[in-house]
């Protein structure tokens, strides 16, 4: 286990904003409904305001380690009540105890956070064994819809939003 420090829950906020007003997925933790992995997402759609910036009133499309796709709002991102240090900067990460992998804010590292088990090999690759699409009677392509939602990168917004 990662050393942390339990810090007040609310403390700091559930996510930050970039400079330009989108959304920063590094500082949003969830837990996947499908596989309870606490991580931060790889891929991401939110809704965005007129002047541009990420839209907290609107749910967010997030996605697993292992490309679980689910549905959130801002109340279901976890409090971010840890603080453990960047095992290549040695930068201070706020995040959630929970969290299974965290991201360093400084150097962007992925990395194992305070909750990861001891017995991490086995813990994911039970996560990436629920993650195989299920076999389904082929009237639609589960794998082709993962592949297209796989290519959106971290940041991405929703297009058509924006008044101007
Ligand atoms: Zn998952
Ligand atoms: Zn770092």
């Amino acid at each position: 286990m990662t050393t942390m420090d339990l810090i007040p829950a609310d403390a700091v906020p559930r996510f930050q904003t970039r400079p330009d007003g989108g959304l920063d997925i590094d500082t949003v933790y969830t837990r996947c409904p499908q596989c309870g992995i606490v991580a931060t997402s790889t891929g991401v759609d939110y809704a965005i305001t007129a002047g541009g910036d990420f839209d907290p009133g609107e749910p967010v499309e997030l996605a697993c380690p292992a490309f679980h796709h689910y549905r959130v709002t801002v109340a279901d991102f976890l409090p971010r009540d840890a603080s453990c240090f960047c095992v290549r900067c040695g930068s201070p990460i706020v995040v959630p105890a929970t969290a299974d992998q965290v991201v360093c804010l400084t150097c962007r590292l992925y990395q194992d956070g305070p909750a990861r088990p001891t017995d991490a090999v086995s813990h994911f690759e039970a996560a990436d064994a629920l993650s195989r699409p299920p076999k389904l009677p082929s009237n639609g392509d589960p794998l082709e819809d993962d592949q297209a939602r796989r290519t959106r990168s971290a940041g991405t917004r929703q297009e058509g939003l924006d008044a101007s």
